[in-house]
């Protein structure tokens, strides 16, 4: 199932894939929840759904209703804005060098342990929202990246386990004042301010759950910059698979439902203008796309 967050002019709202179709889940719970559960408020965000035990069999129980009940045509929705998928993680975790070709590229060899360090949620923006080039940086490139969002709290998860946590998928623009950055490294600073000017952390559209995707070590992954390609590769050329990223960071701090891990970027990495359109495209998830003001 893939998941997105909607604004249309007067609301809020949930809405899932469906032959291609958006439809409004928000309402189709709201249907549901009054005959079946008694309640009327129905979850606006894919944040609130977080919240219920197992969510993948709620949700397909809610399909089967929609299905059942001929609800399709009244939750066909048209005109909306998609908002990103997750709106305030409490992190965002994401991973330095996890390609091997993108580590030599930076003049590294593959850590012997994951290196990960977060991007302020500020940075967060979503698809065809457009990403704000300031103007006194020279150099800021797009890194496309797997996006994990977590569904349940993990702390010193063991990688046998690590699956468990693991919601779905969505996509990263993992967007670095790349001058700033290397100056930064030279002279030992964190990364932490080139990885978070406002905009620079595009995610979406799809929140797509973890039963759809076969294996999220086997999928393309591709930036397109004007149609251009800039990097392509596959997540099976990841240096450190989900579940050993999962038990390393829940070795340090705990992750919390709706947090987001961005897995690393691939080789490729190229700097972007004002009037350049980013397409971040990953298999089976989606394409994310910005466009640079
Ligand atoms: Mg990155």
């Amino acid at each position: 199932m893939k998941l997105l967050n909607c604004q249309s002019d007067s609301e809020k709202f949930i809405g899932f894939l469906f032959e291609n179709k958006v439809l409004n889940l928000t309402k189709g719970i709201q249907i549901f929840s009054v005959i079946y559960e008694n309640k009327i408020k129905s979850p606006v965000l894919i944040e609130e759904l977080l919240e219920i035990e197992n969510l993948p069999l709620y949700l397909e129980k809610i399909v089967l209703f929609i299905k059942h009940h001929n609800l399709i045509n009244t939750l066909i929705t048209d005109t909306f804005k998609i908002l990103p998928p997750i709106i305030r993680p409490s992190k965002i975790i994401a991973l330095g060098r996890n390609y091997l070709e993108h580590a030599k590229e930076t003049g590294y060899s593959a850590p012997k342990e994951p290196i990960f360090f977060s991007k302020a949620i500020s940075s967060i923006i979503g698809h065809e929202d457009e990403i704000v080039y300031p103007n006194w940086l020279t150099r800021v490139d797009p890194e496309v990246e797997l996006g994990i969002v977590i569904g349940k709290k993990a702390k010193n998860v063991s990688e046998e386990t690590a699956m468990d946590y693991v919601l779905g998928y969505t996509i990263v623009n993992d967007v670095t004042a790349r001058d700033m950055q290397t100056e930064d490294l030279k002279i030992a600073n964190p990364w932490f301010r080139s990885k978070s000017f406002d905009t620079f952390c595009p995610i979406g559209p799809y929140l797509v759950l973890k039963e759809q995707i076969q294996d999220p070590h086997n999928l393309r992954i591709e930036l397109r910059v004007n149609g251009t390609i800039r990097q392509k590769d596959n997540t099976k050329n990841l240096i450190f698979k989900i579940p050993q990223i999962i038990s390393f960071v829940t070795q340090h701090m705990t992750l919390e439902p709706g947090d987001i891990i961005a897995t690393g970027t691939p080789s490729g990495i190229a700097p972007i203008k004002p009037g350049d359109v980013i397409e971040a495209e990953i298999e089976g998830i989606g394409i994310l796309k910005n466009i640079v003001v």
